[in-house]
């Protein structure tokens, strides 16, 4: 099956969205993103202090950008 979004940094093979397991690239993950507000999992590689947040929340992203930038 081919991988519209090979660039996905997700380690989560086990969820039914990531990009591997179907022909539809990022719109599945980014659907239950918006649906759930949060961010997708690739999100984190943009700062240091995402990497051990404890969620997916508009929330725990911005004080893990605003960590880095302190
Ligand atoms: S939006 Fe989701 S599927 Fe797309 S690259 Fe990011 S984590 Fe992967």
């Amino acid at each position: 099956m081919e991988n519209l979004s090979h660039f996905c940094s997700c380690t989560d093979l086990a969820c039914p969205l990531h990009p591997a397991k179907h022909g539809k690239g990022c719109a599945p993950c980014i659907q239950k993103n918006l649906r759930l507000k949060e961010i997708p999992n690739c999100f984190s590689d943009l700062a240091e202090g995402l990497t051990d947040r404890s969620g997916d929340s508009f929330t725990e992203f911005a004080n893990g950008v605003l960590q880095e930038h302190k």
